[in-house]
Parts: structure tokens; C-alpha cells; sequence
């Protein structure tokens, strides 16, 4: 048994406690609360709270770091992306590797990983990070879904079982995937969470409204374009409800442009929207509202996605552009989306998330300068890694 003080524990799950403790046994938490005395491991000036979680990212294509510029049109940005994929006949392992060092030092604990290879899986069984592995499937023009979600089925019941890695099979998009193709998908891992890029640039809007646009030209410049769909003409919310997708298990990532019946329906689901903005900017995506989406009450997960439109993983720096996207929102609010919530929606909330007993010690200590007056709101400024440290028990 050990115990650490610090200046200030943040459970997430209940207020901070200026000068507080956190007992640990091994890996676990077996309390939390105020100093009442005996010996403990005295931290000094740091804030200690549960390692962060970065509800959606893709570390498989962290080779492509800065190598997809930045576009103004997100059809356009994913071209280049498929372009630049095609030219490599797998993805590598090193800097997947990399990645995950990377997000460790930053403070993460655990990530919604999507694959489309399972090229993570071993770096990230070696790591120990925590992963919901997110094995995503494409497919427009999909002949035989059933056959499509069989054969994913197969890769994952191959997988070695490790306790901290969880996959599942989850769609694309709504642009990307066929209605029966996403209906397959839906039923291929019951109870597993389940993640969709959804609602995230204007051409998706109008593709699901009338079928034309830029992923129209894109489908077809693939010969991937199904002349049979019939545009739902309804938003990516209502049109993924049509199919019997939302509810509890869905992960909404993005999120950029869904009205505010889109996010009330999303709310009554009980359904996480999970924010990337810094990767929305880099595509062309545009700026998430994420004042509305803490306006309506859904519940609000943070991702950074992947490297290939995003400087690092380190989520503490897509806390910023959090905080600068939803002024008004409180501080402990954000903090809990970067962490419970995200936890939530990845199924890992029994063990990870928030400093409470029975937890794993995932215990974060984050430097605070001596002047550093609210401690929440100083975790949403910036946080280097230089300043961040993992306590081991
Ligand atoms: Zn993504």
C-alpha cells in the first residue's frame, strides 16, 4: 500500500481536494479523499488525476505524420490521404510504436483505436496502453455484407486475448458504407461499442441530402459509386437512427455539422459525441460547436485523430482548442470528458476514467506552477509532457 499527497487530487467523479490522498494497492485504488494524517508520498505542487482518454484516433496511420497537408475541401483532404495510403503495401510498425510512446508521455491511458488491419494490435499489446480497437469496414458498393462482417469476425476471434485491448467492428461513414452494410455491422458485436465518423463536413450534409457533391465525385472516381442508393435527404444523425444505429453503444465522432434536433436525438440515446477540432481544422471539416454540443446535454468525449491531420496526440493540447471552441463551459466539465466520459463510451468505465476505489491506479501527476489558481482550468491550458509524469504504484 502507498500513499500519495499532492496539492491537489482531481477524482473527476467528485470535486478536487486541495491537498488530498490517493491510496493505491499495486494497480489499484483503494481510497481517495482529504489528509487525515500517517505517512504518505508527498508530491509537492502537482495536480494527480486518472490518465486521460483519446476517444478516437487511428495509429496506424501515424507514418503519415505531417504528410497529408491541410485542405480546404474534406473530400480533397481524403484523396490525398487514399493516394498517399496506396503508394505503402502495409502500414509500419515503428512509428505506430512511436505513437503510442508518444500518448503515453502526454498522459494517456487508454484510446478508441480504428483499424483497418489490426497493424496496432501488437504495439499496442507490447505498450500496455488500454484500447477499445475500433476494426473499421468500408463499403459502398458491398455485395455480400454479411460475408464482409464474417471475415472481420474471423480476424478479431483470432486475435490473442489480452485483458486491456477490446475490439470490435464498426463502420466508416455514412458516405463510405451501405445501408445494409452498416445494419450488418451494427449487429456484429452486441454490446461493444460502436464508432462512426458522423456528420463531419458540409459535402457529407449534402451527399445524404441529395447524393451529389464531393464524395458523390469521389465514389465514383473509385468505382465504388452504388447508382442504386437512394439519398436518405435527411441529416446523419436521423439518417444512422433510420437504421437503427443510435443508442447507447454509439460513439458519433465529429459531429461538426448536426443540428440541434441531431444532437438532442443523440442525447436522448444516450449516445457520446466524441470532439476532434484540431483535425477538424487540418480537413477542411470546419469548426466543431462544441459550445452547443455541452449546451445539449449530450455527452461530450475528446479524440485527437490520427497523425495524418494532427501535429501530436497529445490530448492535453486538444484540451485547448476545447476551451477555446466553448468558452463558457466549466473547466471540470471538459476534464470529465477527457476522461469519465470518454471512458465511458469506450466500455472501460469500470476500471479507468476517474481516481475511485476498485479503480486501476492509472494516476497522472501533472506539474502546477507555484502561482497556479484554478487547477482545473490551468489543465485545459496547455499541458507539456515535460510536466506530466505517471506514478507508478
Ligand atoms: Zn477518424
Amino acid at each position: 500500500m502507498l500513499t500519495y499527497r499532492a496539492a491537489w487530487v482531481l477524482p473527476v467523479a467528485s470535486p478536487p481536494i486541495g491537498g488530498g490522498v490517493v491510496t493505491v494497492d499495486r494497480d489499484t485504488i483503494v481510497s481517495v479523499g482529504a489528509y487525515r494524517g500517517g505517512p504518505v508520498d508527498d508530491l509537492g505542487n502537482v495536480a494527480v488525476l486518472p490518465g486521460l482518454v483519446n476517444a478516437h484516433t487511428h495509429l496506424e496511420l501515424s507514418w503519415m505524420r505531417g504528410q497529408v497537408a491541410p485542405n480546404a475541401s474534406m473530400p480533397a483532404w481524403a484523396a490525398s490521404l487514399m493516394a498517399l495510403r496506396r503508394s505503402v503495401s502495409h502500414e509500419p510498425p515503428q512509428p505506430i510504436a512511436d505513437a503510442i510512446a508518444d500518448a503515453r508521455r502526454c498522459g494517456t491511458c487508454l484510446v478508441g483505436d480504428v483499424t483497418n488491419t489490426f497493424a496496432t494490435f501488437e504495439p499496442l499489446r507490447e505498450s500496455g496502453l488500454s484500447a477499445a480497437l475500433f476494426r473499421e469496414l468500408l463499403g459502398f458498393k458491398a455485395p455480400d455484407p454479411q460475408a464482409v462482417v464474417r471475415a472481420a469476425q474471423d480476424q478479431i476471434a483470432a486475435l490473442p486475448p489480452v485483458p486491456w485491448l477490446r475490439a470490435s467492428i464498426v463502420p466508416h461513414a455514412p458516405y463510405s458504407v451501405s445501408p445494409a452494410l452498416m445494419q450488418a455491422i451494427a449487429h456484429a458485436s452486441p454490446g461493444r461499442p460502436l464508432s462512426v465518423h458522423l456528420g463531419e463536413s458540409i459535402q457529407e450534409i449534402e451527399f445524404l441530402r441529395d447524393g451529389s457533391g464531393e464524395w458523390r465525385a469521389l465514389l465514383e472516381s473509385l468505382g465504388v459509386w452504388n447508382p442504386a442508393w437512394t439519398p436518405p435527404g435527411r441529416g446523419p444523425v436521423d439518417y444512422l437512427d433510420e437504421l437503427g444505429l443510435v443508442d447507447a453503444r454509439l460513439l458519433a465522432v465529429h459531429g461538426v455539422h448536426v443540428t440541434d434536433a441531431e444532437l438532442a436525438r443523440l442525447r436522448a440515446a444516450g449516445a457520446t459525441l466524441v470532439t476532434c477540432p484540431r483535425s477538424n481544422r487540418w480537413t477542411g471539416a470546419g469548426e466543431p460547436p462544441i459550445d452547443r454540443f455541452f449546451a445539449s446535454g449530450v455527452r461530450v468525449a475528446v479524440g485527437t485523430d490520427s497523425l495524418a491531420s494532427v501535429e501530436d496526440l497529445n490530448l492535453f493540447a486538444e484540451l485547448v482548442e476545447v476551451r477555446r471552441l466553448a468558452p463558457r463551459v466549466p473547466a471540470a466539465r471538459i476534464l470529465e470528458s477527457a476522461t469519465l466520459i470518454g471512458a465511458g463510451a469506450l466500455g472501460f468505465d469500470r476500471e479507468l476514467g476517474s481516481l475511485e476505489p476498485g479503480k486501476r491506479a492509472q494516476l497522472l501527476a501533472v506539474r502546477l506552477p507555484s502561482n497556479c489558481g484554478d487547477v482545473e482550468e490551468y489543465l485545459l491550458s496547455g499541458i507539456q509532457p515535460a510536466d506530466v509524469r505517471w506514478l507508478d504504484s
